[in-house]
């Protein structure tokens, strides 16, 4: 007989204890008594202890009231002490790249936090999902739509939840914008603009500027910023795409892309302008409305956000934003709440980024997206 761990089967008792009980003719009362106590705080593992784990998540997750740091996934035996002295980690809750698939018996831990290069999300995200663990992928969500379908697929067969780490969605500047357009507190959006850029002067043997692990440049890893900003900062999904690269550092940037703009037309008539780039800097995003306009700037760094409108300055106390997002996806298990970011937005945009290296493949021509309402939140 196949084993069934006590967690699966908890959870599975949990899943079917109203019917079992109603054949056994137990009352259920007598069941509610008996049922596994509901968590107030899930247990999140990260797997990959890069910078972001190390200086913004790990952090984070000292400060979040309905989930916490329970364990580790690392491929560097060293950071298995120092993180486990750090934050009090039990070893039993500390895993490598090769042993994470027992992670399916350890109770502690709810959810896995995929946070390594862009390659290797689905991969982590499968076996976790596998593993019966909710997940959260980092952005971009996989190296294409392919590999998006296949964790959006892993996760529903397993009946767990999937976020993408878009931490921007619970972040209240970027709420606000979110409420101007919806309620359209300036009339129509005609016109967005939205710019996400860093300089990468770096190492040139990071994972980033590496075709096989990024999955592409600046659109890839700053881009999907941009596309969610005039995507949020016009309440709609684009109907077209036209897209150019521009390259000034080929010896720096040999297999990525260094520099894009993309202009996007959206149903309700806006236009849409990005530009990303790991050769310049940039965090805006702004919008032109019938009445009146709306900026954000800086517009996607870690916060404080700056905000203003035609009417003048808006401002929000700080928190930090991951503190905000991993909080908001445990409430959306533990309560029901929605999915600020659910996987199919991380498709969406995954979408977008293959129409955008289309167009620039094809001399700047014109994409047509179908996109309809998918991943609009
Ligand atoms: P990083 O380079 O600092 O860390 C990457 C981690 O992956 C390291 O722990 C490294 O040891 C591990 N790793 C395993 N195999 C590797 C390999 N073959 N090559 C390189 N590293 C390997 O990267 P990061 O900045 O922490 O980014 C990790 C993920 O998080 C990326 O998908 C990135 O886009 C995302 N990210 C998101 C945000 C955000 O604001 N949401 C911010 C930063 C990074």
């Amino acid at each position: 007989m196949k084993k069934i761990s006590r967690r699966k089967f908890n959870s599975r008792l949990g899943k079917g204890l109203g019917g079992a009980a109603l054949l056994a003719g137990m009352p259920l009362s007598h069941v509610t008594a008996c049922a596994p106590k509901q968590k107030d705080s899930l247990g999140i593992a990260l797997v990959g202890l890069g910078s972001y784990s190390t200086y913004q998540l790990a952090p984070s997750l000292q400060d979040t009231q309905y989930c916490h740091l329970a364990g580790i996934v690392t491929g560097t035996p060293s950071k298995e002490k120092e993180w486990a002295q750090k934050y009090g980690i039990p070893s039993s809750n500390i895993y490598n790249y090769e042993n994470f698939d027992s992670i399916a018996d350890n109770e502690a831990i709810d959810i896995v936090y995929v946070v390594l290069p862009n390659s290797m999300h689905v991969d982590f995200s499968i076996r976790a999902a596998q593993a019966g663990k909710h997940v959260i992928c980092e952005k971009p969500m996989a190296m294409n739509v392919e590999e998006c379908d296949a964790i959006i697929q892993a996760c529903e067969k397993a009946g767990v939840k999937l976020s993408v780490g878009y931490r921007l969605h619970s972040e209240p500047y970027t709420q606000e914008v979110k409420r101007l357009v919806r309620e359209k507190t300036f009339g129509d959006v005609h016109y967005v603009s939205a710019d996400a850029a860093y300089m990468s002067r770096g190492n040139p043997d990071q994972w980033r500027l590496d075709i096989k692990l990024s999955g592409g440049g600046a659109l890839m890893n700053m881009g999907v910023y941009s596309i969610q900003s005039v995507i949020y900062g016009t309440g709609e999904n684009p109907i077209s795409v036209q897209a150019q690269e521009f390259s000034t550092r080929p010896e720096y940037f040999k297999q990525t892309d260094e520099t894009i703009t993309a202009q996007f037309e959206f149903p309700g008539g806006a236009a849409g302008n990005i530009m990303t780039s790991h050769n310049a800097s940039a965090n805006r995003l702004y919008g032109s409305c019938d009445s009146g306009w709306y900026e954000l700037q800086p517009a996607n760094h870690y916060g404080p956000l700056h905000g203003r409108t035609s009417e003048g300055e808006f401002s929000f106390p700080h928190e930090r934003q991951q503190k905000l997002q991993m909080d908001d996806f445990a409430k959306h298990i533990l309560q029901g709440t929605k999915n600020l970011v659910p996987g199919e937005m991380g498709k969406r945009d995954m979408i977008i980024v293959e129409a955008v290296y289309k167009s620039i493949a094809e001399g700047g021509a014109k994409i047509k997206l179908d996109l309809g309402e998918m991943g609009l939140s």
